[in-house]
């Protein structure tokens, strides 16, 4: 069945049984679901045969784009051969094997070990898990809060979700679990005020050791942040806070967490956000790009003082998944990076595409929806205000940016809305001709939903 009529059985069987994952059941039940039938490299097909160019690459995963024979023979020869064994009691697999020594070369210098999970919010869970353990082999058992940041998001399991700092998910369940806490987002356009940019980055990474001192250096056990924040609204820190944050973690015994989810596998024209900032992390979760999204698989970087000290002081780590180094799983990222580095693909990014989508992606910036446009390798941000002169926000907040995206969607484009800012994380094989497709379709949707809402302002106007 397809067309009109598929789509509406679809429609009917999701609403009937399927909870989708962040989402308001009762608004997605009355419009009725996207049916997504399949890819191919930046392109998606819905099940009424509309075209739809993919700007977030699935949900920033999957980099080397959709349709990869490779991958999926990867997958099928793997499943023949030995589709699951455990990693547990000493037991491990060529896959897991390979998979692990690839990531030691291409992760920056120092991280030589990974424990795998099967997403990137068990590899935060780990990050907790690990980094008490690390201090505790030490003989620091005192040493377990984690400092996070507002705004940032690391994954929605329990202990993920409370390094979260998202308001509308801590509230749900009583979260965040003790032992974690926050500090201000380096968010400069929406929180700077007449703070010049560098000077506010330097301010907000200075949080970081006035939360130390606060809570004594004998109890913090890491600080954990994506080095771009993503989910958060692709938020570009000024160029002065990393360096503050890692001068800071290097002054205190600290370990210092950076959350490559999203960043890792070349989304900043880097292979990691870290070599792109210069940023040597202790801990370094990865998933999304790990696998381009073909599979479900996720890890932690470890860099090689934090674990010699669980190889050598500890006893036995008492944690991992049935499918910590789920063999297809692995054969799949092996395949995966081997693309990603033979094609050159990152290295495209870096001095061809990645700026061709960059300059394009800035002029939107001269648009009168347009606040800041941002962008850092294939990571772009737009965020939209009222007024651009004094950065007022639209009042209520995000509704603007759920016009915006449900027109971009209409007209062919996935962008995405986080508040009223405009996201994008296309593919990262995406061609010129592709942006500049990507770019035409973006102005348009800007177009169209500032009409919408210079509309509802007119007829506002006339009513009263
Ligand atoms: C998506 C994401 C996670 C969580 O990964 P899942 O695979 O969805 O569990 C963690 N950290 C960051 C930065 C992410 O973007």
């Amino acid at each position: 069945m397809s067309g009109a009529q598929g789509t509406a059985k679809w429609r009917a069987l999701d609403s009937a049984h399927f909870l989708h994952p962040f989402t308001n059941h009762k608004d997605l039940h009355e419009k009725g679901a996207r049916i997504i039938e399949r890819a191919e490299g930046v392109y998606l097909w819905d099940s009424d045969g509309n075209k739809i160019l993919d700007a977030m690459a699935g949900l920033w995963c999957v980099n080397v784009g959709y349709g990869r024979e490779e991958l999926a023979e990867a997958a099928y020869r793997q499943i023949q051969k030995l589709p699951y064994y455990n990693t547990f009691f000493q037991s491990a697999h060529p896959p897991v094997v390979e998979l692990s020594t690839l990531l030691a070369q291409v992760t920056p210098t120092g991280l030589n070990h990974v424990f795998l999970t099967n997403s990137g919010s068990e590899a935060n869970d780990t990050v907790v898990r690990m980094a008490r353990y690390y201090w505790a082999c030490l003989g620091q058992p005192d040493k377990q809060t984690i400092i996070s940041r507002h705004n940032a998001y690391h994954g929605s399991t329990v202990a993920a979700a409370s390094l979260g700092g998202m308001p509308a998910m801590h509230v749900q369940g009583g979260l965040p679990i003790p032992g974690i806490v926050h500090i201000n987002q380096p968010y400069w356009y929406r929180e700077g005020g007449d703070t010049a940019p560098e000077e506010f980055g330097k301010q907000v990474a200075q949080e970081l050791e006035q939360k130390i001192a606060e809570l004594g250096e004998h109890n913090v056990a890491a600080f954990i942040a994506e080095p771009i924040q993503g989910a958060g609204g692709v938020i570009v820190p000024p160029d002065s806070y990393w360096p503050e944050i890692c001068a800071i973690c290097r002054r205190h015994q600290i370990l210092l967490v950076a959350d490559e989810v999203i960043c890792g596998f070349g989304r900043t024209g880097k292979w990691f956000g870290s070599d792109y900032y210069g940023i040597q992390p202790d801990l370094m979760p990865i998933a999304k790009g790990l696998s381009s999204g073909y599979l479900p698989i996720g890890g932690v970087m470890v860099a090689d003082h934090v674990a010699r000290v669980i190889i050598e002081e500890g006893g036995e780590f008492a944690h991992g998944m049935t499918y910590s180094g789920h063999p297809v799983a692995c054969a799949v990222a092996v395949a995966n990076i081997r693309i990603l580095r033979d094609e050159g693909i990152i290295d495209n990014v870096r001095d061809n595409t990645g700026p061709y989508l960059q300059k394009s992606w800035r002029e939107l910036a001269v648009h009168p929806l347009v606040g800041e446009a941002r962008a850092v390798g294939f990571l772009g941000a737009l965020d939209l205000v009222a007024d651009k002169a004094t950065r007022k926000q639209f009042d209520p907040a995000g509704q603007t940016g759920i016009l915006c995206r449900d027109i971009s969607i209409r007209l062919g484009l996935i962008m995405r809305a986080v508040g009223d800012t405009m996201i994008i994380s296309p593919p990262l094989v995406m061609s010129r001709e592709e942006i500049d497709e990507l770019i035409m379709l973006a102005t348009s949707a800007l177009d169209e939903t500032l009409a919408a809402v210079q509309g509802k302002n007119d007829s506002r106007g006339a009513v009263s």
